[in-house]
């Protein structure tokens, strides 16, 4: 059962805004790629409401990457939040200082009519919502259990820890009076001949929720041995990890993708036969391209909050009582992904030919 957050006394009061009379929001999804993908059908919702309206999205350097496959984003504003930095060394107090004095003023400069903050269960909308206000937005609208005082106009309280990202991002708008327009997620990815095989993504936000690098080798040696090319991919920062796995797997068919942007990334899932990745921007990829996909899932989020929907789908981990653990790092051994390769492997030849979801 989901646990229910508690509802402070002061949330939930107020009208919904006139949408009507708002001509430009600013949708904040700063974290990860993967986060930005999953509030598609928000914004998609968000766009039949107020078709009128423009609307930007303010996201990380990566999630930003997302924006162009987003037809109803205008325009994106990339920025590293200082909120969103946890786990990365601290930058000196006067540079976090500037670059926020000037992200106010480059908000402010755009003269929004809404700010819409999209958050995660163990996310706090207060600082953007801070942002906002202080860039002098009339809207602001957040999730929160926790009193914020005058930060936001706003304050909804959040559906249910467990609930899933998709679902949560529609909750926040449905507050507003904006109601769901679906809950498939949407990009529009470039066109490319369909080439087939293995897309193989190594990579995560961060290490626990990364199944290790030998082992994803030999998955990748398991699967060229059983005749399919695989291609190792991650971002410029996971370079070394892409190294790690194709020389790890140590087999002709298994090479690099290359350096490509997001949009590429995309194209190259939706034309895969199966992707093999852990809870990251991959996963999602492939569910907004129905590609199928084997997730070495972390017990870092619940099960319920961010597996794909539309995509045959296999989920691997051992269920283990400290998840959700929400942990940049393991504290144990990661006892959530000791999945061998061989059912890695196994799960990925599997959904290559019949197409059926199967969750377990
Ligand atoms: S084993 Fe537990 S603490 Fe470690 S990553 Fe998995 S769920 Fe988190």
């Amino acid at each position: 059962m989901l646990a229910r957050p508690t509802r402070h006394p002061a949330a939930d009061l107020g009208a919904p805004p006139d949408w009507a009379a708002v001509e430009r929001v600013l949708v904040v999804r700063a974290d990860n790629l993967g986060d930005v993908v999953l509030a598609t059908p928000a914004i998609r919702a968000l766009r039949q409401a107020v078709p009128h309206a423009a609307i930007d999205l303010l996201a990380s350097p990566v999630g930003a990457q997302v924006a162009p496959l987003i037809p109803a984003v205008r325009d994106v504003l990339t920025v590293s939040a200082s909120w969103q930095q946890a786990g990365t060394p601290a930058r000196p107090v006067g540079e976090l200082a500037r670059a926020e004095r000037e992200l106010i003023e480059q908000i402010r400069a755009r003269d929004y009519d809404a700010l819409i903050v999209f958050t995660s269960h163990s996310q706090s909308p207060w600082p953007v919502a801070h942002v906002g206000m202080l860039a002098g937005i009339g809207i602001r609208a957040v999730h929160s259990a926790e009193f914020g005082g005058a930060l936001a106009t706003h304050w909804v309280t959040p559906p249910p820890t467990g609930t899933h990202q998709v679902d949560r991002c529609l909750h926040l708008l449905a507050a507003l009076g904006v109601p769901p327009a679906g809950t498939e997620l949407e990009l529009a990815v470039p066109a490319v001949a369909r080439t087939g095989g293995v897309v193989l993504a190594p990579g995560g936000s961060c290490p626990s929720k990364r199944y290790p690098a030998a082992r994803f080798a030999e998955v990748a040696r398991l699967l060229a041995e059983a005749g399919h090319t695989v291609r190792v991919t991650g971002s410029p920062k996971e370079a070394a990890l892409v190294d790690e796995v194709v020389s790890g797997a140590g087999h002709a068919r298994v090479a690099p993708l290359g350096e490509v942007g997001v949009p590429e990334l995309a194209a190259v899932v939706a034309g895969a036969d199966v992707v093999v990745c852990n809870n990251s921007g991959c996963l999602h990829l492939a569910d907004a391209a129905r590609t199928p996909v084997v997730c070495t899932y972390a017990g870092t989020e619940g099960r319920t909050e961010m597996p794909p929907r539309a995509a045959p789908a296999v989920l691997l981990g051992r269920r283990v009582s400290c998840s959700p653990c929400r942990q940049f790092r393991c504290p144990y051994h990661q006892e959530c992904l000791d999945v061998t390769p061989e059912e890695v492997a196994a799960a990925a030849m599997r959904l290559v030919a019949p197409k059926e979801v199967s969750l377990r």
